[in-house]
This record gives structure tokens, sequence and C-alpha cells, in this order.
């Protein structure tokens, strides 16, 4: 076997610097380029990237380059790798039963009547994965070579990578059953039957010349899933004895970032017949000495993979000693996670403040960061004492640099009483809403956005550029808005939006018109298959220099009777999309946030917005993996987000939106948020959550989305109907709100038009019959 490498990454952004694989796979989805095409746009893309880890500093043939090109989802692709998509596929599948690009991006987008596989967050990040399906009747059967096709494309240009796949106990930790599985089924239960197949996976993968994989296990760290960490770890134990033992294999690297290892699968993957583990230290400090480590090599995520800070080499260096003391045969530097949750690099933003950017570190960087440390293992700290003490200056200078404080902020902060964090009785608040704005039973609405259509993308674009100038692009949006008014009237939605047309992103506009934060040119991470977002970065305290959204709230209120919903962005969510200060608690940062929206809202509520919505899609996603971190999270989440809503009168309708449907994981925080109403998604769980919500006890409004809007597919009314015959048959009908699952911006009009106007239609049937 290969030692490992002093140094590596545990995987790098797949889009591509200017997202080129995003315009290659759409170009490819919307039919002006076939299979070929976008085949060799992906080649390019991985031989540049290659290319870019060596120049960093990454050896060509030590296996420290690791292969982890995605086009969608590695969680689909690993799916797909053993057979396992769903029985509705089948007919995509290749004659002799491989899975290709046909049928992966199928089961991510869906078709016609088959509905996509489900998507959800990858642990606490804003990375969304696609749910497996996996049951008894499940066959697997390595049916893609896709993986070792790409080892052997880096070998033929000289390079020996290290491929990366999402581990056996992770894949089927992180599925769920079929609707063909008997109750009570546990994909973990297909554990023996598939780990054959990730055998014969390894093993074409050393022919292919790889030395060395890596198996992503997340799920041995998390206590949030269905099976616990101790069934979780007595599955790796099982897996890696039988993958250790398989024949012609690569040296085995189980990586398992995200939060720190359950001391029993830390113990489990120590005792395995296993030649390396990757832990997260940013997230969880060195673990106890355990038995099994001697032969091992231990990886040290130091460097953070999930923010942007530059961060602290020496504290870095420090906690590779104490892991050096554990009695492992080796110690490597690596990132904490794969950087694919981090932009490429810090070069690409020259509009950045360049104080700003001295503090900050993008997926070059931290690979050099990692090269680093590396060096530094291998030849003494001495020779890297200059990489460590400019790290060290950096950060000082970031502790002291003015904007960091505000004194009028941290004043303001500091005078809140508990006062300030609630609202009025809900009852009062129903009556006096019912009083203010008569609304129908089941009212229906949307989430916010409208399709950004090309048209708008170009004119801010082109605002951007400054081409357009400020009057002409206003004028382009209040035409916009009523256009999206004129057309809600029209389907007979009962409370109105204005579209977000202005908004590029439901984060990032907000970040660019509070103090506090930076935003990127170029700093694009992906979200989910082919979308990316641009968080911004909260570096300073935070502070709302003046009105933000009133305007075109108030100005598409002028043009109907209906209610208009004035739309922000809640506090959590804000935090959560962007790259935020690592230098005081999230709590503070929250609060900081929440009183600048709260501003928001009473500039709203004067203007005549009667209907409010802070979104908060993001509270579930940044849950911590670990129970104990739980509790202190909810607290704070909620508390911002009760500050940024509790200065609204009782008349006024506070609205959330959450953009998942495990709602009984969150369902009390839901309910101590306290907004009035609150919608979620639904559709793609098929109506799964209606009955959480019954049985939760919840009583304040809520709207389970009826329709997906990640995929292009139009509901029939029949659909819409069955789902909102199950919310009222299960929650009192005065509770129901209509909505799509989300927000409309990636949808294009035709679709919108005919799902929406299904939605207005299921809803009169419904109200019929009730
Ligand atoms: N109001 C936002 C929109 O409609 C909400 C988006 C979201 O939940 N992600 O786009
Ligand atoms: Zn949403």
């Amino acid at each position: 076997m290969t030692a490992f490498p002093a140094g590596t990454i545990l995987g790098y952004p797949r889009i591509g610097r200017r997202r080129e694989l995003k315009r290659a796979v759409e170009a490819h989805w919307a039919g002006t380029t076939d299979e070929a095409t976008l085949e060799r746009t992906a080649t390019e893309l991985r031989r540049t990237t290659r290319e870019r880890l060596a120049g960093l500093g990454l050896g060509r043939d030590d296996s420290s380059i690791p292969e982890s090109f995605s086009y969608y989802d590695q969680v689909l692709d690993a799916a797909a790798t053993v057979g396992a998509l769903p029985e509705r596929f089948a007919a995509l599948r290749d004659q002799d039963g491989g899975i290709g690009l046909r049928a992966l991006f199928t089961a991510a987008r869906g078709e016609g009547e088959n509905a996509p596989l489900e998507m959800t967050k990858w642990f606490d990040t804003n990375y969304h994965y696609l749910v497996p399906e996996i049951g008894q009747e499940t066959v697997f059967a390595l049916s893609s070579d896709r993986l070792a096709r790409q080892v052997a494309e880096a070998k033929a240009d000289g390079f020996t990578v290290r491929p990366v796949v999402v581990g056996p106990v992770t894949l089927l930790a992180l599925a769920k059953a079929t609707d063909a599985a008997p109750a009570g089924f546990s994909p973990l239960s297909r554990l023996e039957d598939l780990l054959p197949v990730y055998a014969e996976l390894l093993a074409s993968l050393r022919a292919a010349g790889a030395d060395w994989v890596q198996l992503d296990e997340p799920a041995l760290v998390s206590e949030s899933l269905e099976s616990t960490p101790a069934e979780l770890a007595v599955a790796a134990e099982r897996a890696y004895a039988v993958l250790g033992a398989a024949a012609d294999r690569p040296a085995i690297l189980v990586a398992a970032g995200y939060a720190q290892l359950s001391p029993e699968a830390w113990r489990a993957l120590a005792a395995a017949p296993i030649e390396a583990i990757a832990l997260d230290l940013t997230r969880g400090g060195v673990p106890e000495r355990v038995d099994g480590l001697a032969g091992k090599t231990l990886v040290g995520g130091t460097v953070d993979g999930r923010n942007i800070w530059r961060g602290d080499l020496d504290a870095a260096w420090q906690k590779l000693e104490r892991l050096g003391g554990l009695g492992a045969a080796a110690i490597a530097a690596g990132t904490s996670t794969s950087l694919q949750h981090v932009p490429h690099d810090v070069a690409d933003e020259p509009g950045l403040d360049p104080r700003l950017a001295s503090w900050l570190a993008f997926a070059d960087q931290k690979t050099a960061q990692v090269v680093t440390l590396a060096a530094g293992l291998r030849d003494g700290r001495a020779a890297i004492e200059g990489e460590v003490a400019a790290a060290s200056a950096a950060l000082a200078d970031r502790l002291s640099a003015p904007g960091v404080r505000d004194g009028a902020v941290r004043a303001r902060a500091a005078a809140l009483t508990e006062a300030d964090f609630g609202r009025g009785d809900y009852a009062d608040r129903v009556a006096a809403q019912e009083t203010a704005l008569d609304l129908p039973v089941l009212p229906t609405t949307t989430i916010g956005s409208f399709p950004q259509t090309g048209e708008i993308r170009r004119a801010r674009a082109g605002h951007g550029r400054g081409e357009i100038d400020a009057a002409a692009y206003q004028q382009f949006l209040r035409d916009e808005i009523a256009r999206v008014i004129d057309l809600q009237e029209d389907l007979g939605l009962d409370v109105l939006v204005h579209g977000e047309a202005e908004r590029n992103d439901m984060v990032q506009y907000f970040a660019e018109n509070l103090d506090g934060f930076a935003v990127t040119a170029n700093g694009w991470v992906q979200s989910y298959g082919s979308r990316a977002t641009r968080p911004s970065i909260l570096w300073g305290d935070v502070s709302r220099p003046a009105p933000i959204t009133v305007d075109w709230s108030s100005f598409a209120q002028s043009l109907t009777d209906k209610p208009v919903k004035g739309m922000l962005t809640g506090p959590v969510t804000i935090l959560a999309w962007s790259f935020v200060r690592d230098d005081q608690p999230l709590a503070e940062t929250a609060n900081q946030v929440g009183l600048a929206l709260r501003d928001e809202i009473a500039d709203l509520e004067a203007a005549g917005i009667g209907i409010i919505q802070v979104d908060e899609p993001a509270l579930r996603e940044l849950l911590p993996l670990k129970q104990s971190d739980q509790p202190a999270y909810l607290d704070w989440s909620v508390r911002s987000f009760r500050l940024a809503t509790a200065g609204a009168a009782d008349a006024t309708q506070v609205h959330t939106h959450l953009c998942y449907s495990e709602f009984a994981v969150v369902i009390d925080a839901i309910a101590a948020l306290d907004a009035d109403v609150t919608s979620i998604e639904a559709a793609r769980s098929r109506g799964e959550v209606i009955g959480d919500i019954a049985t939760s006890g919840f009583t304040h409004g809520v709207g389970p989305g009826v329709y997906d809007i990640h995929s292009p597919r139009v509901p029939s009314v029949d659909e819409v109907a069955g789902l909102l015959d199950r919310a009222v048959a299960e929650l009192p009908l005065r509770q129901v709100w209509v909505n799509p699952d989300c927000g409309l911006k990636t949808r294009g009009y035709d679709e919108t038009v005919d799902s929406l106007r299904n939605l207005v239609d299921a809803t009169r049937l419904i109200r019929e019959k009730t």
C-alpha cells in the first residue's frame, strides 16, 4: 500500500470557477447540446481542477488530489453506482441495466408522472442531496463505471487521484424506504446486500489506477438521523470489516466530517481493517485514544471546509500535534469537510476591500493552507513559521478593524428586555387580523418570488454594469411588479406578492442593503444540482442605514385591493446563507440582524402593509447535528425571529416560510416562532408532513405546500385537491392555507401559470365540498 500523503483536501467545488458546469448541464437539459458535448466540458473541468490543485501544491501521484466531481449530487451518484434507483426510472436504464446520464438527471429532476427523488439538506449545510429510495425489493448491482472512468482519465493525464464516494453506511442512513417497503422498514437493514457491490466498486477503482479511495461517512457524526449513533457504529463496524477484507482494493480512507465522530463510531473505525480515518477537528475536539490506531493514518481536518475565514494556522498546528499523540502510524493535515461548501478563489474578488480580502480563504487558499500544514508535518514547524505568523496577524487585524464593532448597535442590543421578544396574545391577534384582512377559508397565496426571467436577469446585470440607469431600472421593476400583480388577480389568488424581481437572492439582497456585510462577485457555492448561491460575508456589526423593501411593497399594494405580503428574510436564514463572522456567538449576530428587520417591519406597517412574511427556510438546516447542542441553537434562533417580529401590531399578520418538511424535528421551535401563518414544504413527500402537524398540536395557520416547485412538472387539479383533502381532513379548516412548496423564482412562466391555476381550481373544489 502506498502511504497516505501528508496533506489533502476532502473534496473540491465541482461547479467551476465561473459556474461552467451549470451552464453545460443546463444547456444539455434544454436540448441544445448532446451528451458527448456535456461529457467533454466536464472532462475539461476535471482536468483544470487537477492542474490547479497540483499548482497549489498537492501531489500529482500521491493520491492527495480527490476525484470528487459530480454532475448533480454525490449521494445520487452513489445510489446510481450501486443500482439503487427506484423502479419508476427503470425504463431509462441502458440495455445492460447501466445507469447513464439520462437516468441520473431524470431521477434528479423528474419527468412526466415520474416524480424526482426527494431533496433535503446535507447535514447542517445549505447543500441539498437527493434522498435515495431503498426497499426490500431494491436490487443492488454495480450500475455505473463513471467514477472508475474518471480515475482512468486522470491517470492518462499523469495523475493518481483519490476517488471520493459516499460510503455504504451513510448512503443507507440517508435513504428513505420505498413506498413498497413494509412499515417500519429501515434501509440500513440492507447493508449486507449492499456491501458486495461496494467491494466490486473498490476493485474497479483499483483496476482503474486508484491507490486510495475515500469513503465519506458523515452519518457517523450525526445524532439527528433515524438510526441511532450506536446502530450506525455497528453498521460501520460490519461494513468496514467486509470492505477491509475485500480483494484487490485500494487503501481505504473513511472520512467523517461535519462534526465529531460518535465515540462508538470512532472505536469501530479505529478497530476496522482500513488504512486511514479523516476527522473534523473544527467542530469537535481531538478524540480520545482508542485501540487499533497503530497501523493507521489520521487525517486531522483542521482547515475549516465550511467557512471562508483565513483561520488560525497556529491553532490548527496544535490540534495536529494533539492528534499525533493518539498513537497512530502517521498524521496528515486536511480540511474538515469537502471544500464544496466554499467558493473557489479569493483572487477572483478584486472588488472586495483588500483588508477584508486579507482575512479570507476560499477553496484555493484553504488548499494552500493544507499544503502549508503538510509541509510542517514533513519538515518541522520551523519550516512554516512565516505562513503561520501571517495567518495569526490577519486574524488579529480582523478583530481590531473598524466596523467590526459598532457602539450604537451594541448599546441597542444591550438594552433589550424580555418584552422585546414577544407579541400580543394569539387569540387577540386572530380577531384583529380577521377584521383587518377579511380572507376566505383556505386562503391562497404564493411564497414570494415569481419567475426570474431572462429579461429580469439581463436588466439587473445591465443595471449592475451601468448600462441601464437607476430611473430606467426602477421603471422596469415597477412594470414587472404591475404585471405580476395583474397575473395574480387574474388567477384569483387571495394574498398577493410583489414577486421579488428586484432581488438577485433572498439573502444577498438584504446583505447589500445592510451595514456589516460584503458581497462577492464570483463566490458561488453549489446549493443543489445546477443551482448555486453566492453567500454574503457578514464580517461586522449589522445595522440598517435606510428602509430596504418598503418602496416596492407599497407600490405593489397601491395596485390592488387584495393584501400584498411584505417579504423579508429572517435572521437565522440570513446567517445560515452567509459566511458569518466567527469572533462572537451567533446569537449576538442574529439579534443584530433581528433589530434591523424589526425596523423594516415597523416601516412596512407604517406604509400600510398588513401581512408581512419573514422567511426562515434555514431554521432546520442550521440545527446542530449533536443533540446536546440543539437546545441552545433553538433558543437563540427562535429569539432572533421573535425579536424581528414582536414589534408588529396585533392586526398585522406575520407569516413565515420554512423550506423542508421535517416538521416534527423542530415543531416546538416552529411553534415558538409564534408566526400567525407558517408555510412549509410538503408536496415532495406527498403530504406526509400534514400528519405531523396534526398530531403536534400546532394551532396557528399553516400552509403545507401543495406542489413541488423544484421540478418543472405541472401538478394536476386532482393532485393538488388530493393534498388539500388530506390537509382539511386532518387539520381544522380555519388553520389551512394553500400555497406552493416554495418560491417560484427558478421556474418558467408557462408551468407557473398552469400550476397556480390548478392550485386555485383545486382550492375552489375543496371549498365547495367543505
Ligand atoms: N420568499 C422567498 C421566495 O419566494 C422564499 C424562498 C425560500 O424559501 N428559499 O423566493
Ligand atoms: Zn422555500
